[in-house]
């Protein structure tokens, strides 16, 4: 059996801004530091596997085509550096494939023959999280704008809300 990273696309592979959907190769910005995640991840033997709520699709904000150009695109990126992206898959709707369910991951296992529990998600929403646990794999969350934020503790949680109050207060 094979061990897999799974990694959601928008926020841990390239850059975000909320309510926006990238459309083009051009838009495409690959956050810093990903060339060299992948490399370890690969060099330690897991498959690389993007799985990715791409429901602008369904909501015409972007074409089938569009979203398989920009992976064609990523896909030679990363070739460039020596790193194979064994799969990529897209959820374009609101079907039992859209993380947090689990349909695309159930999809790669099978295909793949990936053993769960030697696998980890990587993820900036709790959609993605959510699927992991449901799953019994392992998940790490990182930042991005659309993530929740992660406070050390309930004192730095406070804070966090005392900031986001006075900056809120000053508009
Ligand atoms: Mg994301």
């Amino acid at each position: 059996m094979n061990k897999a990273v799974f990694l959601d696309r928008d926020g841990v592979i390239n850059r975000v801004e909320p309510g926006k959907y990238v459309n083009k190769a051009e838009d495409f910005k690959v956050l810093p530091g990903v060339i060299g995640a992948l490399k370890r991840l690969k060099k330690l033997g897991y498959l690389i596997i993007i799985v990715t709520n791409q429901a602008g699709i369904c909501l015409g904000k972007v074409t089938d085509q569009e979203v398989k150009a920009i992976h064609e695109h990523l896909k030679k990126g990363f070739e460039k550096f020596g790193i194979a992206i064994d799969a990529i898959y897209v959820c374009p709707d609101y079907s039992s494939d859209r993380k947090p369910k689990l349909g695309m991951f159930v999809k790669a296992i099978r295909d793949w023959n990936i053993d769960i529990k030697e696998s980890y998600v990587i993820g900036d929403s709790l959609s993605d999280l959510v699927a992991a646990d449901t799953l019994g794999c392992r998940s790490i969350l990182v930042k991005s704008p659309l993530s929740p934020t992660i406070a050390a503790n309930l004192l730095e949680a406070s804070k966090v809300i005392e900031n986001e109050t006075k900056n809120s207060n000053n508009r």
